[in-house]
């Protein structure tokens, strides 16, 4: 059905009004997390009759969508987060990119939306990346690239869409939290929940984070940085946060997760730790965890740790937990051993400064 563009197919459109060299530097001395945007960006097409098609990377700028877009109107939207590093070497690299693609497909299969194939998805990010090169920071920073998808027939009746959008923009970042290391501040919402069974709680979709900010902003109220959730069912169990996963390092050097099966997003991150703490011979229990067990733990010290994970942030201590019926600390309330130093070891492989055991690091040729 799909007359499928292939990478070397893009049209690649130099922004002929790209940022000034001195103002783009000038940005960089100050980098917080989505707030600066590259020059340009990748878009593919689909339709129901012609599949992919017309990629290009062009000028970053608005899009032209009717009021009707189904996207406007029913969310049919998903999305991707993922990081191009500068090494050391002056090589541009990627941190395990098909992972992302796979899970893009998988959130699009949830939506009842197209997948896009792998080379595609990664074709873009390269041409994307490769246009805007000097976007990316050096030293700490790295340019977080946001693929997305969205719904754009002019349809108000209930079903699929039969156009989309496909794009990939580019964001210089530094660090996600303001504190950099400091431990983080959690709330645990008891009244809203993230996904139930059967929900899009494993699908990375706009549509869990719309469900999510009303939570988040409960968080903020209460002096915390991000919200944790507890399972629908019986409010009862941890999941995850509004975008990390999360887990407990305990007093015999074990470690629990809770563990995926539909409601908990499946992260790239939680799963290379996964890796690296089991490659060193520490066990990882992936096992659903209360929020009871969470304060007796932390209470008798039991708890040392325990952090969040996800690709913006990578690994973040949480050092206090607040609920409505009080709060509680964690270990010291300091980001922990355990915590940085899983920490130290991921992002050296992914800034390609130590050995890739599991070859999860792709260099971006021609830069
Ligand atoms: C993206 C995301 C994560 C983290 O996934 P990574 O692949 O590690 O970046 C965790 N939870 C939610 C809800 C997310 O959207």
């Amino acid at each position: 059905m799909s007359a499928e563009v292939v990478p070397s197919e893009f049209t690649i459109k130099p922004n002929p009004n790209p940022m000034p060299e001195d103002e783009r530097l000038q940005a960089f001395q100050s980098l917080g997390f989505g707030t600066l945007f590259s020059d340009h960006m990748a878009v593919i097409h689909w339709n129901v009759v012609k599949g992919w098609h017309s990629a290009e990377v062009t000028a970053r700028g608005p899009f032209a969508i009717d009021p009707a877009a189904a996207v406007l109107h029913y969310a049919q939207e998903i999305f991707e987060g993922m990081k191009a590093y500068r090494t050391g070497e002056g090589k541009v690299v990627l941190f395990r990119p098909d992972e992302n693609a796979r899970r893009f497909n998988e959130s699009a299969k949830r939506m009842a939306m197209p997948e896009i194939p792998q080379e595609l998805f990664l074709g873009a990010i390269d041409h994307l990346v490769k246009a805007d090169a000097k976007w990316i920071p050096e030293g700490e920073g790295s340019l977080y690239l946001r693929p997305f998808m969205f719904a754009t027939e002019a349809f108000l009746g209930v079903r699929p869409a039969r156009d989309y959008i496909f794009c990939v923009i580019a964001s210089p970042v530094g660090p996600y939290f303001k504190g950099g290391a400091k431990a983080v501040k959690i709330w645990v919402s008891e009244n809203y929940t993230r996904a139930a069974p059967g929900g899009t709680g494993a699908a990375k979709c706009g549509g869990n984070y719309a469900a999510s900010l009303i939570a988040q902003q409960e968080a903020v109220e209460h002096g915390c940085d991000q919200v944790a959730f507890l399972d629908a069912a019986e409010h009862k169990w941890v999941e995850e946060l509004g975008g990390m996963n999360v887990f407990f390092v305990m007093d015999d050097g074990s470690l629990v997760t809770p563990p995926l099966g539909g409601t908990i997003l499946p992260g790239i991150t939680r799963n290379s730790l996964l890796s690296l703490l089991r490659d060193q011979g520490m066990t990882v229990n992936e096992r659903p965890y209360s929020f009871a067990e969470w304060q007796a733990d932390a209470k008798s010290g039991k708890l040392k740790e325990a952090f969040a994970c996800g690709t913006a942030a990578v690994v973040a201590g949480i050092g206090e937990v607040k609920f409505t019926q009080g709060n509680f600390q964690i270990g010291t309330g300091e980001t922990g051993p355990v915590t940085t130093k899983i920490r130290e070891q991921l992002v050296s492989i992914q800034r390609g400064k130590s050995n890739d055991p599991h070859g999860w690091v792709r260099t971006i040729d021609g830069i």
